[in-house]
């Protein structure tokens, strides 16, 4: 059996002691003589499941009691619709656009309401974090809505914008549990933990329980996207992603024992610096995002000719460093360096840069 160094952006690395305990329990889990994937939801052996992967995060992350923990499924890009459903009271919300994601996330919105764009980064390709400190947000907001790490792009919101008292909602799938934050500043958190916790399959909402309405104020918000339908049945209105919660429960133990999430950000600093301070003094590679504003995450870089770039790809993957091609709308490549990354992948990446620097002069 041989692994590569993983950098795909998502679905991702998964940490390989997760995958063999995964792999020991396949066929009986716990001596209960079947699969996780096997077995009811309804059992009393998933429910520990369950409510074990809740305990670990809440404990990861310090998630206070008036908060709910929230297991569902239809990936990040549901919640795009589910946020404004069940937020919406007054019709009308601030979107802050640096990416993609928050792109998509903003014209979701809009089919429930008025979403307005209060910030953008669109002019330099989302390669920066505009200024967030004095936003102008519609008095009657119902909430200001970020993408806090840009995957695509490779930026991240290292501080969070003013929101002049509304609710902050935040999709955090590219950097969800690589380092502590505040829950209290945010009213909303949640991800698809494919990029840096478990599967695809399950997404975390971490929802402040004033914020769930009893009925959503978007008119024949279906039942599955009413967040008071899972928050009511603690994530088991129908049935959840099983397997993937197991999983998701696995790295939550396994981040416990590797020291929490300061030693994760510490760890998280110490290989992005690795990338970047090459990047810096490389005279073929460079990074495309203003430096205050760089990814822990995801590292996007050129050579600045895109063959070249191809080039490097392909000679790359043959020694055993994948995915690392960039997105499509940025060129070049984009290296996602998640928790399970270990640092040898990252030091071995950058050994391999340097080589192929000299070798490509
Ligand atoms: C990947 C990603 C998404 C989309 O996730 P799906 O689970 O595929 O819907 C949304 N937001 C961010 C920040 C992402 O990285």
């Amino acid at each position: 059996m041989s692994r590569v160094y993983n950098f795909s952006a998502g679905p991702a690395v998964l940490p390989e002691e997760v995958l063999k305990e995964a792999a020991e329990e396949m066929l009986d889990y716990q001596g209960c003589g079947m699969s996780v994937m096997e077995m009811s939801h309804r059992s009393k052996m998933f429910q520990q499941i369950i409510d074990d992967a809740e305990q670990d995060l809440r404990d990861l992350m310090q998630i206070p009691d008036n908060y709910k923990v929230l297991f569902l499924q239809g990936g990040a890009s549901q919640q795009f619709a589910a946020v404004p459903m069940n937020l919406m009271k007054n019709g009308k919300a601030g979107y802050i656009i640096t990416g993609q994601w928050a792109k998509k996330a903003y014209q979701e919105a809009k089919k429930f309401g008025d979403a307005v764009e209060l910030a953008s980064s669109a002019d330099k390709t989302f390669s920066y974090i505009p200024d967030c400190s004095d936003l102008d947000i519609p008095e009657d907001a119902d909430y200001v809505y970020i993408c806090q790490n840009n995957t695509i792009y490779g930026t991240v919101f290292k501080e969070l914008p003013d929101t002049k008292g509304k609710t902050l909602v935040a999709d955090v799938s590219s950097c969800f549990l690589s380092e502590p934050i505040d829950v209290t500043k945010y009213g909303v958190i949640y991800g698809g933990v494919q990029k840096n916790i478990g599967p695809a399959g399950v997404v975390i909402a971490i929802i402040r329980e004033d914020l769930i309405p009893d009925v959503p104020p978007v008119q024949n918000t279906p039942t599955m996207l009413a967040w008071k339908t899972q928050a009511d049945a603690a994530s088991l209105y129908n049935t959840p992603p099983c397997y993937g919660i197991y999983i998701c429960g696995k790295v939550f133990k396994w981040l416990k024992k590797m020291g929490g999430l300061e030693a994760m950000k510490a760890l998280n600093e110490k290989k992005a610096a690795i990338l970047y301070d090459f990047l810096d003094q490389s005279k073929l590679f460079k990074g495309t995002v203003r430096k205050e504003d760089r990814s822990l995450m995801n590292v996007p870089f050129v050579t600045g000719d895109a063959d070249l770039d191809a080039k490097f790809v392909a000679e790359a993957k043959k020694a055993g460093f994948e995915n690392l091609k960039g997105h499509r709308t940025v060129g070049g490549m984009r290296a996602s360096i998640y928790n399970a990354m270990p640092i040898e992948g990252v030091e071995k990446l950058v050994a391999f840069m340097k080589k192929f620097e000299e070798e490509n002069a």
